[in-house]
Order: structure tokens, then C-alpha cells, then sequence
């Protein structure tokens, strides 16, 4: 297996065999990214991607359940490049249960439904997604290239082929300018998607990305972590999906936390009231990563 650079993948796809098909990211803007700044998108050429896929096959076959298909936003490929990717996965890893990837609003809803549906019967079957916020103030601040609306038609989309959304929020993508206004929205907007998993990130300002830039210019100010707190339990306590699991064990993370919502909201909310109170003991900063 032949990887280009760094390679990013969700928590969840740990165990996942990583098949690198595009490299880096087709949009590329977002303010507070830097995972595929340096490097040029591009689809990899069918035949290095199959060759791997063969490869990883030879090495691990039986034991591969789950493919996750990077880099960024993988679902920007065409359904002439997914269609043979997927036939082969599914051909040659007899335990497959899962192909995944990473996907914007924009190339969600640059597919047709038929195409959609097609990648789910191939056995595309979750993509994560990630809108940082449901604000559109704070959209257009960080770039994301999509607002709520784009993000409520995307998910709809998905959820008329069958195909499962995990969703990722982005504790201080607001700034302490837009935290409320981020925080209400992004519950807003989680209820609008309905997806199946729910994920907190907390924002990690990396040097030299535009927004360290607008930071070190006053134009932007990291929530604290007392602040970004407050925003997780707005966000929990307004947020209205249908079941979905919710996740904060990302490492960026300073209190992980999963459960179900709404179902346990209570629970969660006590939770992050406890930590707010002092009486819960945070990830301490240097164990903390992007
Ligand atoms: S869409 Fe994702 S990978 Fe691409 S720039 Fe934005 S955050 Fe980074």
C-alpha cells in the first residue's frame, strides 16, 4: 500500500483499512485547516488505487470489516471512479461491512440521487461530514464553502440513498464573538440533518492557517475552555436528532463524553455541569491533539 503524506481518518475507522483513492482535499479553504494545505488535489490514477486494494487484500483480506476511502472529501470522485473501487473492495474482502468517507455539502449535492443510490447499493454506506457549525455568519467566517441550507439539502440527500451521515460540530468555530449564536445554530442545524452520529471537536488554532493569521490580528478569539464547555452543553441540551450516538472522544477534546441523543441528554448535560463546576477532572492540554 503506497500512501501520499500525511493520512487523516475519523476515531472511529482505527481498526479500518485506509485506501488512499484522492489526495488531499478539492476544497481546500477551510479557515482553520491545515490537514491537505500542502498538498494538490488530485484523484489517483484507478489502476495504483486497485493495485492496493489488491495488495491490502493479499496482506490482510480476511480480516478487513471496514474500508475507510481517503483523503479529504473523497466523495468528490465521479461514480466511474467509485463504481470499480467499490466492486473491488467488496470482491476481495470477504468480512467487508462498511465503506466510508469523508464528504462536504458540496459534493453531496453535486450527485444526482440516482448516483447516490448506486454508490450505497456498491456498499457506500456512511459518509462523515463535517459543517463545524450551523451559523452562517461563522460559515462564511471559516470558509466551509456551504451554509445550513446546504448542509439540510446534503443530508437529505444521503438520507433518501440509504447512505448514514456522521456529523462533526466544532466546539469554538465562533470565536467568543458567535459562541452562542454558533452553538444554537449548530443544535439547530444537528436536528435539521437527523443523522445517525453526532461529534464534538474542539477547535486547535494551527500556526500559519488563515485563521492564526485573523487571531494574530484581533480578528478572532479562541472561546476558553470554560467557554467551549458552555457551547457543548448548548449544544446538547437544544439539539433534537431522531437517535443519534454522540461522540466528544476525539482528542482535541477536554471533556469525552458519548451517549445517545436525546436520550441521554440528562446525563450528558449533568455531565458537562459537573466539569463547568470544577468537579470533573479535564484532559490536561498537552494530552490533548488535533
Ligand atoms: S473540507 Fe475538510 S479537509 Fe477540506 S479544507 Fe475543509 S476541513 Fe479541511
Amino acid at each position: 500500500m503506497r500512501y501520499e503524506g500525511a493520512i487523516y481518518r475519523p476515531p472511529s475507522e482505527a481498526r479500518s483499512y485506509i485506501l488512499q483513492a484522492t489526495i488531499g482535499c478539492s476544497w481546500n479553504h477551510c479557515t482553520y485547516c491545515d490537514m491537505y494545505r500542502a498538498k494538490t488535489f488530485r484523484v489517483r490514477a484507478l489502476d495504483q488505487i486497485l493495485a492496493d486494494v489488491k495488495a491490502a487484500g493479499a496482506a490482510y483480506g480476511e480480516d478487513v470489516r471496514k474500508v475507510f476511502v481517503a483523503d479529504g472529501d473523497a466523495l468528490v470522485m465521479d461514480l466511474a471512479q467509485w463504481q470499480p473501487i467499490l466492486e473491488a473492495c467488496r470482491e476481495t474482502f470477504p468480512r467487508l461491512v462498511r465503506v466510508s468517507a469523508y464528504a462536504t455539502a458540496m459534493n453531496l449535492n453535486a450527485k444526482s440521487e440516482g448516483e447516490l443510490r448506486r454508490l450505497r447499493e456498491l456498499g457506500l454506506t456512511l459518509l462523515y461530514i463535517g459543517p463545524e457549525t450551523g451559523d452562517d455568519a461563522t460559515f462564511k467566517r471559516i470558509a466551509k464553502g456551504a451554509g445550513f441550507d446546504d448542509h439540510v439539502a446534503a443530508a437529505e440527500r444521503a438520507r433518501a440513498a440509504g447512505i448514514a451521515l456522521s456529523t462533526i460540530f466544532l466546539l469554538g468555530a465562533g470565536g467568543t464573538e458567535r459562541w452562542r449564536e454558533h452553538a444554537e445554530a449548530s443544535a439547530r442545524l444537528i436536528t435539521a440533518m437527523d443523522p445517525q452520529f453526532v461529534s464534538l471537536l474542539t477547535l486547535t488554532v494551527i500556526p500559519d492557517t488563515p485563521i492564526a493569521k485573523l487571531e494574530a490580528r484581533g480578528g478572532f478569539e479562541l472561546p476558553t475552555i470554560e467557554g467551549t464547555l458552555r457551547e457543548l452543553r448548548t449544544i446538547v441540551a437544544l439539539a433534537e436528532p431522531t437517535a443519534a450516538i454522540f461522540r466528544t472522544n476525539h482528542a482535541s477534546n477536554y471533556l469525552p463524553l458519548s451517549g445517545r441523543l436525546p436520550r441521554d441528554r440528562e446525563r450528558i448535560v449533568a455531565a458537562v455541569d459537573g466539569a463547568l463546576a470544577g468537579e470533573v477532572a479535564l484532559r490536561p492540554e498537552w494530552a490533548r491533539g488535533l
